[in-house]
């Protein structure tokens, strides 16, 4: 059974860019509701730790100096069957191919400055959600 909650963050080039208001609205109509939410930023080490999981992945040190670069909004979302409707929603890891209408369609720059991130499974997003939010964090 799929669960009800996914975590993102809103990336650095879109921080940037001034869109993360955009962004959140987007979600919140899409049906989403914020559980936690806080700006913050990754040491180098710490976005390490946060891809591991990509170690061996020819982009892995590109993407932890990027996502280490400047401030991110992480955020725990809820919605029924959340993780695979909020990757329908973000659209493909590289906005080229991305569908009309979804985020990264709309904000996302290329596939290394692609906006935003969304959990890929239930289990990732509840261990990325531990990441960064305690549970009085939570609401
Ligand atoms: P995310 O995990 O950020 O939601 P994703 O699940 O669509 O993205 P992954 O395969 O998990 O894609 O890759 C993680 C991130 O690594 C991507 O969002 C992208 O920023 C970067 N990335 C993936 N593939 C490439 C690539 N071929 N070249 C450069 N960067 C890449
Ligand atoms: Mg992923």
């Amino acid at each position: 059974m799929s669960g009800n909650r996914t975590f993102t963050m809103i990336k650095p080039d879109a921080v940037e860019n001034g869109v993360s208001g955009a962004i959140l609205k987007q979600i919140q109509e899409a049906g989403f509701k914020i559980i936690a939410l806080k700006q913050t930023k990754l040491s180098l080490e710490q976005a390490s730790k946060f891809y591991f999981i990509h170690r061996e992945r020819p982009f892995y040190a590109d993407l932890c100096a990027f996502m280490s670069s400047g401030p991110i909004f992480p955020a725990i979302l809820e919605k029924e069957n959340a993780v695979e409707d909020f990757r329908k929603l973000i659209g493909a890891t590289n906005p080229a191919n991305a569908d009309a209408g979804t985020i990264r369609k709309n904000f996302a720059e290329s596939i290394d400055k692609n906006a935003i991130h969304g959990s890929d499974s239930d289990e990732n997003a509840v261990i990325e959600s531990n990441f960064f939010f305690s549970e009085l964090e939570r609401f």
